[in-house]
This record gives structure tokens, sequence and C-alpha cells, in this order.
């Protein structure tokens, strides 16, 4: 059962955020001479109350709160105090209902996406290490699959920490135990003691899903210190729903953060990932010369809109959980529907069961059809893999096109 995701009518979205917006300062009506924040450029955007009345996006994006810091902690702002009651039920909803942890038991935040959401966590995990075990920063290591999204390379060269890929199968993309022993073999040679571990909640090339127990096995036969980060940019809104019986989950108590994107799979503005990581590790992310900022500033971007945050708060609650569920359906429906006329024609792919992404070997399809239906290669210079991502507006009648194509294609290479 729900305990904060719960199906709300249009009327109710709008009531709330109404209302969370009138408890933020309104600077027409109010004495706010001190922030360098104000309303929208009224020249430009349009602010005329009629306009706006059943509007409550795009009215908070003309009121335009900033939710800087983390507020799940400590104090914030009190000038947006309103929204930010908003963020902090959207955290709950997506920690609690959608992740199964417990409730007001992590902190977390609307990141600008997933790149800052992994960064944060390994920012953490590397400050953790050096405050708490003591650590040298060169006996610090990131750990993840050659499947892992490139946000790790850039986390791994602005913390200064080595970033080692584990292999993975060709056509399972899972890691093994014996390739990640290897690895870690290797990083203890060269001196690491303290593993920053990401498992992959559904890649952004293939879908695959990390069993968690590939990564927690080989790093405690070896006594490895480490924590575990679960990368759901992609699959956050999806995968959840897609496996009933997901590992990935706040109930594993190997694992200590998530990254998730709205602005994937949820269908929210661009700027729109959340962060959620069990109570007791933001501080580490803490810079206490954020003095200026009301409770200071935990996270990694400075200021933020909360425009985005009512956006995916009411996205999730015009859904409810149920009906997200039935969406997620679909998506696996129409995604085994394509699997199965491509396996009829032969095509040689790769599919998680649970995703909605089908990755295409370059060579088993034509690449005029591929460019012409826009699949996305896992290296423009050298392809290897096309991939389809079912999203919603990729309907049976879209894809029924691309496999009429490739029939024509196999055809005209027989005659
Ligand atoms: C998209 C993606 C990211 C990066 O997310 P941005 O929102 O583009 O910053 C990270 N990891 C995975 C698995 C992704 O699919």
């Amino acid at each position: 059962m729900n305990t904060y995701w719960k199906k709300k009518s249009q009327e109710e979205i709008k009531t709330r955020v109404f209302d969370a917006l009138a408890q933020n300062v309104n600077y027409k009506e109010e004495n706010l001479l001190g922030i360098p924040a104000t309303h929208l450029d009224e020249k430009v955007f349009n602010q005329d109350a009629s306009f706006l009345k059943d509007a409550p996006f795009i009215t908070s994006l003309v009121q335009n709160p900033n939710h800087i810091g983390c507020h799940t902690l400590g104090k914030s702002e009190s000038a947006f105090s309103g929204t930010h009651e908003i963020e902090k039920e959207l955290i709950e909803m997506c920690s609690v209902d959608i992740l199964k942890g417990e409730p007001l038991q992590n902190d977390g935040y609307i990141a600008s996406g997933g790149t800052e959401g992994n960064i944060q966590a390994i920012w953490i995990y590397r400050n953790y290490f050096m405050e708490v075990e003591n650590a040298d920063r060169d006996e610090i290591c990131l750990i993840c699959s050659e499947d892992s999204h490139y946000s790790m390379y850039k986390a791994g060269n602005l913390l200064s920490i080595p970033v080692y890929k584990v292999p993975v199968g060709e056509n399972n993309r899972q890691i093994s135990e014996e390739g990640l022993t290897k690895v870690l073999l290797q990083a203890k040679q060269d001196g690491k003691k303290y593993f920053i571990v990401v498992c992959n909640m559904m890649t952004t090339m293939f879908g695959s899903v990390d069993e968690v127990n590939d990564f927690v096995k080989p790093l405690e036969a070896l006594d490895c210190t480490y924590k575990l980060h679960v990368d759901g940019a992609y699959g956050g809104f999806y995968y959840p729903f897609s496996d009933e019986n997901s590992q990935l989950t706040f109930k594993n108590e190997k694992i200590t953060s998530f990254s998730l994107d709205a602005h994937k799979m949820a269908q929210a503005p661009y700027g729109t990932g959340v962060f959620m990581i069990r109570k007791g590790f933001m501080k580490y992310a803490n810079t206490q010369e954020a003095s200026y900022v009301e409770g200071e500033d935990f996270t990694l971007i400075g200021s933020r809109s909360g425009a985005n945050v009512i956006a995916t708060w009411m996205i999730l609650s015009k859904h409810g959980p149920y009906g997200w569920s039935e969406k997620v359906y679909i998506l696996q429906r129409r995604t085994q529907w394509l699997c199965g006329h491509l396996a009829d024609l032969g095509i040689e792919y790769y599919r998680h069961p649970m995703s909605n992404i089908v990755t295409i070997k370059n060579h088993s399809i034509d690449s005029e059809v591929a460019k012409r239906f826009g699949l996305v290669p896992d290296n423009h210079k050298n392809p290897k893999w096309l991939k389809i991502v079912v999203m919603e507006h990729v309907t049976i009648e879209k894809l029924m096109l691309l496999l009429d194509a490739i029939k024509k294609s196999q055809v005209e290479l027989v005659s």
C-alpha cells in the first residue's frame, strides 16, 4: 500500500500547488529586499491571472521559486517553504513508495539529472571514506560495469579518483563474479582500499540491469570496504514497476543511495533528477561556507528550479501508482511485440526482459533503414549496436513501419 503516493484529481492537484505557492514569498505584495530572486520577467512572460488560473505548472514557472539546498534535513530558505514541502513529499513518494524505503529515513533532493545525482553520490562517499575511514584520496576508487553511463568518468575526473570498469558478457550484458574479482584484485594491487561501487538499474544503451549480488559477493569475499550507489537515471521510473521482484530497493541494506531521472521515462521537463540517500550521509557533502543560504548547502548544484519539482509531483499524482504500473505494462507489451517480430525476421538483438530498450546488432540491420528510423548507435564512429527505445510515442503503428522497412531491405538483399 502506498504511504505518500496517491492518485489525485486535477482539482486536488491545482489546489495543492496553488496553496503551496501562496505560502512562498510574494514579491509584489511583501517587502522582501535582500535576496537576488524575483518572478520571471513580466515584459516577456504573461503574468495575467486569468491566463494562469488553471495552470499550476506555468504559474510555478512564472513565480520561479528557488529550491536551493536540501530540504529533508535541517533548515531551508524560508521564502519558498510552501513549495519545499512539495519537494519533501516527492522525495518520500520516490524513496518509500517506489524504492520501498522506510518513511523519513532517507534524505534527498531534486537534482538537475542523473549526471548530478551520480556525482553527488560519489562525492559523498569519497568524503565519507576520507573523513570516517581516514582514507587517502589515492586509496579510493570507483567500480562500475563497462556499460555504465559516462557520468562515472566525469565523476572520476572531477573528484580525482580512478574508474575501474568491469567487463560484461557480449550477449548478456552482465558482469560476472570472476570478472569483478579480477578487477578488485588489480585495484588492490594498485593500492586501493576503499571502493565506491555503482550498480545499474537499466543501462542507457542496453536497458540491462545489474545483479546486485554479482557486486556484493566478490566485494565481501575480498573483504573490501565499499559503498553502493544505484544509477537508476534511465530505469528509476520503469524497472521498479516492470519487475515486482526488483532487488534494487532500499530494502537491500547494502545499497545506500539512488539517482533517478524524471526527465526520461517520467516525461518531466529537462533538469529533473531525483537523488536519494540513507539518513546520515548528506552531511559529507555539506559546504559550510554557503553561509548566506539558510540551512547551508548539501547539494552539488546550488540554485535550482522549484517548477521542476512541481511538474514531477504533478505527473506522479495525476497517474497515481496504479496508473503508473499500467503505463509501464503497456510499454512492456509493445516491447515484447517488437521483439517477437524481430526474432521472426532473424534480427539479432539484446533485450533485458523487464526493459523497454531493444538493442540490435549493427550487422543485422540495413544501415539506411536504421538511419531513417533514428536508431541510436552505441558509438557514432564504429557502431556495433543500434537501439530502439519504446517510449510513449513509439507506438505499434510506428514500429510496424520499421518492421516493414526491414522486411523490404531483406527482400532486396536476396533478389
Ligand atoms: C541518462 C543517464 C544518465 C545521465 O543522466 P542525465 O540526466 O543526462 O544527466 C546517467 N545514467 C544513466 C544510466 C542514464 O541513462
